[in-house]
């Protein structure tokens, strides 16, 4: 993605250092060096538990149910923990703790170097690579038949013919069978399917008349009564000089404020910051916010190592959802990549090698 960055002229934003942060504690008081140390020991020391210990069925939830450390917490310190599994596990990969696989919570690889913000917008590399392609929007794919003749696939809008095809459909698109395979996909692609989860992760921007907060502080973390509540929000304006904070919620209470109208949740958040800021904080003047479950052609943010029959998903899942069909069917996206799931890294290099299988044919 940087080279192709560097091909467009993007302009990028500075690295996100996470470790410019703040903690708030429930009550909007900043909490102290001390408690932020003990949170910090007490997740890694229940982390470390959950690595050694977590059996191959166990969710996220249940292994740490099932470790004595967390029944010798006091409920401050397991909210403290929780908000902590909240923000570094649930926030990172979409998926609730109580679905996310213990066992094989995370098998990607990772490059080196920080994340960046493109301020004129990712739109820039994705327009890059389709100038000069055939697109056909609001083509809504409903059924891919496959035979020795070739591939059908059948849209809202009529049919197209090819001899071989990419499928790039989003995990939760493939777990809902909106689109229907003819013959119907192999039983090692319908258990990856199962496996691997679909996950939640929204954003809200606020904008506001001017900066209330420190600007100079990149992350600002706050510690909620219900787990997951706005517990993380990043501070725009540390990057792009406007004065607009982002709002993120994960798995179980996205999904909870989903079904809100945009000013219950905006309303919602607002009440998160004036308990830290202060009553007296102006209203946002604009806004912008996801609802990645109630999109149809997205359902859901990207993909976790979930669980299915107590099997967790694993690169093996991938390898299985990346497999291609009778040398007509290919399949690419973040949920098929081996090395980089849920990334635009990993979907971007997915494509790559279905280009490469095709033409090596
Ligand atoms: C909040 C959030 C934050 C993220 N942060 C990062 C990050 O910091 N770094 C990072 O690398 N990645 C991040 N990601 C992940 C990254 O955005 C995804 O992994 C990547 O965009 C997935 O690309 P894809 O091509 O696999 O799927 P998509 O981009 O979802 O493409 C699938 C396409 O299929 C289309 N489609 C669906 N159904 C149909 C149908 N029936 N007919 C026709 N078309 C259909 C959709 O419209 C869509 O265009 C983040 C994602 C989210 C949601």
């Amino acid at each position: 993605m940087t080279d192709l960055a560097d091909e467009v002229g993007a302009v990028r934003s500075q690295a996100t250092n996470y470790d410019n942060s703040v903690v708030y504690d429930t009550n909007g008081t900043v909490l102290n060096s001390d408690s932020e140390e003990e949170m910090y020991g007490l997740f890694e020391q229940l982390a470390a538990i959950v690595e050694n210990n977590a059996e191959r069925h166990q969710t996220l939830a249940e292994a740490i149910q099932a470790s004595n450390l967390w029944h010798s917490l006091n409920s401050r310190q397991q909210q403290q923990v929780l908000h902590l599994i909240n923000t570094t596990i649930e926030h990172e990969f979409s998926g609730s703790y109580r679905e996310l696989s213990a066992y094989n919570l995370d098998d990607a690889e990772a490059y080196n170097g920080g994340d960046v913000i493109f301020p004129n917008g990712y739109g820039q590399l994705t327009d890059f690579l389709a100038s000069g392609l055939d697109i056909r929007l609001n083509q809504i794919v409903q059924k891919i038949s496959h035979s020795s003749e070739g591939v059908i696939v059948r849209s809202n809008q009529g049919e197209f013919s090819a001899d071989r095809v990419v499928i790039t459909l989003p995990i939760g698109v493939l777990k809902s069978g909106q689109v229907s395979f003819e013959p119907p996909l192999p039983q090692t692609k319908q258990q990856a399917i199962s496996a691997i989860g679909s996950g939640l992760l929204n954003k809200l921007f606020l904008r506001f008349p001017y900066p209330f907060w420190d600007t100079d502080t990149e992350i600002i973390n706050w510690i909620s009564q219900e787990h997951g509540r706005w517990n993380e929000w990043l501070n725009v304006a540390f990057y792009i000089d406007k004065p607009v904070l982002l709002g993120f919620n994960a798995a179980d209470y996205a999904i909870k404020t989903e079904g809100w109208s945009d000013e219950e949740i905006i309303e919602d958040a607002m009440a998160v910051l004036r308990t830290i800021y202060g009553r007296n904080i102006p209203q946002p003047e604009s806004w912008q916010l996801t609802r990645w479950n109630r999109d149809p052609y997205a359902l859901g943010a990207y993909s976790f190592n979930g669980i299915s029959d107590g099997i967790p998903a694993s690169i093996r899942s991938r390898q299985a959802l990346a497999q291609p069909i009778n040398q007509r069917l290919f399949f690419a996206g973040e949920a098929t990549s081996e090395d980089f799931p849920a990334t635009v890294h990993g979907a971007y290099i997915s494509g790559l090698i279905a280009a490469e299988q095709i033409s090596d044919l």
